[in-house]
């Protein structure tokens, strides 16, 4: 008896699923590249009959019903298409495994910039803040990670840690004459206290705040006071 096992190429499984989803298609080409990206994002477009296809080699070990799921998704994309909710499940549930977070943390730190603006705002000097606030939470042991501004005025996110970089960057936002000391000190806080509590990998966002970090944010003084600033000062407020 003869066995033949037939492993598709990834070209052409973007090839048989765009021609799943648009069968009047005609399609001549199919071009996947691997590359050097400083995340696990993927891009697609379609250059007349020519199907181009950018992956992040962070994926290029996945196994072949991950590239499937990531083709339906992004030919879905492509199509102006809802995509088949367990593909994109099927994608998440691999992209959030240890694995292959550790990679795209790896590729981060190696890869990409942190952009942030020097620590010493118009209003409040961070490294100051942080002197303050190790001095008084952590009995001035805190080790320091990378500080700054954050180059636009985001609103929805105040404040963020970024562990790839060891790096916080506080909405410039709150270098303000409309904001406070209580504020920016409470969200510097908020931020280095995810660097002692590491957060768990669960979702997508990773922004996990557990019972001991909660904990340890109430030991904050003035916490009441600040959440109710910031509320008035924001219409939205989002910590991660
Ligand atoms: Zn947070």
């Amino acid at each position: 008896m003869q066995t033949a096992i037939f492993f598709e190429s990834i070209e052409e499984i973007y090839g048989r699923i765009y021609r799943w989803l648009n069968p009047r298609a005609n399609l001549q080409q199919v071009s996947v590249r691997f590359r050097k990206y400083a995340n696990a994002n993927s891009r697609i477009r379609l250059d007349r009959d020519r199907l181009a296809v950018d992956i992040s080699d962070i994926l290029q070990g996945a196994p072949a019903p991950i590239h499937e799921a990531l083709a339906i998704l992004l030919i879905s994309k492509l199509l102006r298409r809802r995509p088949d909710p367990s593909s994109v499940a099927q994608y998440q549930r691999y992209v959030n495994t240890a694995q292959v977070q550790h990679a795209v943390q790896l590729a981060k730190r190696e890869r990409g910039r942190k952009a942030m603006q020097h620590p010493s705002g118009a209003f409040f000097d961070l490294n100051q803040v942080f002197k303050d606030l190790n001095g008084r939470y952590f009995e001035g042991r805190l080790r320091k990670p990378t500080i700054g501004w954050s180059l636009r005025s985001s609103r929805s996110t105040l404040g963020h840690y970024d562990p790839a970089h060891d790096a916080i960057v506080l909405s410039r936002v709150l270098d303000s004459a409309e904001s406070s000391y209580l504020m920016v000190s409470y969200v510097l806080f908020h931020e280095l206290l995810h660097t002692v509590h590491p957060a768990e990998s669960r979702s997508v966002r990773r922004c996990v705040h557990t019972v001991e970090f909660k904990a340890a944010e109430k030991q904050f003084e003035g916490y009441d006071q600040a959440i109710a600033a910031l509320k008035k000062f924001l219409a939205q407020t989002s910590l991660c």
